[in-house]
């Protein structure tokens, strides 16, 4: 049985530890970001199940390596701490009165934009570019070089000897944004919210060439490692040495001119081809930074002043009703297109029915919308004043705009439910969620993927996944054998996955990772668990009454219980990765190994010594309590023998496990 299993382990450190030297070592990638990462996944699952196989270089024991995503961790020297901010003039003012009061009078500051994109370090070494690292969580980033590198605007060589780390902020310019967003629409491909997302995303790409198409840019902000006094002067050096500097950097001495750079910097924000949301105030003499240091988090010496988010108006043409995965319907505003932060929005989400009755938005109405930070558009309010008579209220759909099916309100009035688990709408949808990472975990079926299942009729419903023809699949244009195998290994290797994954894959309503785990702990089985009266359910922590609801209906519905039975049938496991409560016995404690023809299923055996209490070890040492002995024992016996290990045979180890 793990034959198998342990041939696919061998043959995946191999491939993993191949990709790994090719990618670091000799700089020419032999395999894409997702492939690396599913392979790696699916060897990290195996490892778990058989510890006994590991190999002691195997990729997934080089731990901080590689990140998620494929990358390398950079441990930074000097941690990239991020700065307080406020959007309130009389706190950046508190700001300025207390470093005045710590370091007196004679501060200066220098203002500059805060650019929206993405914080990286680049380190250079006698003069020649050595590495780049994202910022990540401060502590730790990740290694970006190659992609860093494809930034035509950063020099590779800089006149200065020593080790210099200069900071910067990578960002898109708006106009590449929109360009690379109307590609990926046309290609069917999911969006970027914002440059900032689509920075971060480009600069994680394994292949630079890719990268290299997103025009990256940077601004340097910080220079390291040169002897200077002032930040205003290092920010000019970076810019004698080439690096992207912003213009609009200023050095002011009084607080009346810090205010002014920041307005100056607030008036630009629209003319400027990127986005910026706010103006970074920093002391600009340098041994004052040491001096006025820096609290847990952040330092004293600079601070950001954000600038508010963005608000405009338009007309609210009419609205319209999208259905969720979960069957939620999502009432949408269809609004007449209008410029916001310098991208056109044309709709804006309004969450609810609840908040619609509750912001009294009707259709026609003129509407304040809103972009804070990288969220998607809202509808604030509808400016009353402007209201028309003819404006009128929405009535929420009685059917659901997808299948049809009548729709249902959620107990407390605030949500509309489509309930019919074949909806076209939900389907895809239901797919994704079961396939994805913190569910079933199936690499290789993104959403393009399984959209196109759908279309070529290779996939109608979730149990389909585990019928998957693999000649179709490999006959798909740009799919291939080995892709298909993969896939393939991607789904099998999903079976194993224990119950809380799989309920949480099945997509109940109010039950997400934490509670899909207290579940499978509490109840076990799936079999327990659909068994289940409300008032059990309600006895498992954090689930209460309308959960529990949620739960108990899913389970009686006879699509659901349909589902599950196929998803039984086809060998998915139903059973709690959590240690069932054991039982005290005569082996509570004590090692067991088992050799030879047993007249029971070893699998049995070994459950019922780990519900005894027992360890089922697979090797005899001295240590070992129990060697278990069936017919035709051979070289564990001898071993045993010779090292004095108590032998015992089935028939006592039954009784052992009943003894208390
Ligand atoms: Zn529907």
């Amino acid at each position: 049985m793990s034959a198998a299993e342990r041939e696919r382990i061998d043959q995946l450190t191999a491939l993993l530890q191949k990709a790994d030297e090719a990618y670091y070592t000799l700089a020419d990638p032999i395999m894409g970001d997702g492939e690396y990462d599913g392979l790696y996944r699916e060897l990290r699952a195996l490892e778990a199940r058989f510890p006994q196989y590991v190999h002691a270089d195997s990729p997934t024991r080089r731990i901080g390596e590689r990140l998620e995503g494929g990358s390398r961790a950079f441990v930074h020297s000097v941690p990239m701490l991020s700065l307080g901010n406020t959007y309130e003039q009389a706190e950046l003012e508190d700001f300025l009165r207390k470093v005045r009061r710590d370091s007196g009078d004679h501060v200066r500051f220098t203002v500059e934009p805060k650019i929206d994109g993405v914080a990286v370090s680049l380190h250079y070494r006698d003069g020649v570019f050595s590495v780049a690292a994202t910022r990540g969580d401060g502590l730790q980033g990740e290694e970006i070089s190659h992609n860093i590198r494809t930034i035509r605007s950063l020099p590779l060589e800089i006149p200065a000897a020593g080790a210099m780390e200069i900071r910067g902020e990578v960002y898109i310019p708006r106009q590449a944004f929109e360009r690379i967003n109307q590609q990926r629409l046309e290609q069917g491909e999911s969006l970027y919210a914002n440059p900032r997302n689509l920075a971060a995303g480009s600069l994680k790409l394994l292949d630079p060439a890719q990268s290299s198409r997103r025009g990256l840019q940077i601004f340097c902000y910080s220079l390291q490692g040169f002897p200077h006094d002032s930040h205003f002067q290092c920010l000019q050096t970076l810019r004698d040495w080439g690096f992207p500097v912003s213009d609009l950097v200023r050095q002011c001495a009084s607080d009346a001119e810090v205010w002014d750079a920041v307005q100056h910097i607030r008036q630009q924000r629209e003319l400027l081809p990127f986005d910026i949301d706010g103006a970074v105030i920093k002391v600009d003499q340098l041994h004052l930074h040491e001096e006025l240091g820096t609290t847990a988090k952040i330092p004293r010496y600079a601070i950001a002043y954000k600038y508010e988010a963005q608000q405009v108006s338009t007309r609210l043409r009419d609205i319209t009703f999208q259905v969720g995965r979960t069957g939620v319907i999502t009432p949408v505003a269809e609004l007449d297109p209008v410029l916001l932060a310098g991208s056109t929005i044309s709709r804006a989400t309004l969450h609810n029915f609840e908040e619609l009755r509750r912001k009294d938005i009707r259709i026609g109405d003129q509407v304040l919308i809103e972009k804070g930070g990288d969220v998607i558009p809202k509808v604030v309010k509808p400016i009353m004043a402007l209201r028309s008579a003819d404006a009128s209220e929405v009535v929420p759909p009685e059917n659901c705009p997808e299948c049809g099916s009548p729709l249902h309100w959620s107990d407390n009035g605030v949500h509309l439910y489509c309930q019919n688990p074949l909806c076209p709408a939900q389907r895809l949808g239901a797919l994704l969620h079961f396939v994805s990472r913190d569910a079933m975990d199936i690499a290789g079926m993104g959403e393009k993927v399984v959209q196109r299942f759908l279309d070529e009729g290779i996939l109608t419903d979730i149990p389909d996944i585990y019928h998957l023809v693999y000649e179709r699949v490999a006959s798909l244009d740009g799919f291939g054998v080995k892709s298909a195998l993969n896939l393939q290994a991607s789904v099998e290797a999903s079976k194993a996955h224990p119950l809380e994954r799989v309920l949480f894959a099945l997509g109940i309503r109010h039950v997400g990772k934490k509670t899909a785990q207290l579940l499978a702990r509490h109840f076990g089985s799936m079999e327990r668990l659909m068994q289940a009266s409300i008032e059990e359910l309600t006895a498992v922590e954090e689930v209460g009454e309308i959960v529990a609801r949620s739960i108990y209906s899913f389970l009686r519905e006879p699509a659901s219980v349909a589902l599950v039975e196929a998803l039984k049938r086809s060998g998915l496991n139903m059973e709690s990765s959590a240690p069932r409560a054991q039982v005290a016995s005569g082996l509570s404690g004590r090692s067991v190994v088992f050799t030879g023809k047993l007249s029971r299923p070893r699998k049995e055996y070994e459950e019922m010594a780990q519900l005894g209490g027992a360890r089922v070890l697979s090797g005899v040492s001295g240590s070992l309590d129990y060697l278990v002995c069936g017919e035709d024992a051979g070289s564990k016996l001898d071993k045993a023998r010779k090292l004095g290990v108590a032998i015992i045979d089935e028939e006592e180890f039954v009784r052992l496990c009943s003894a208390e």
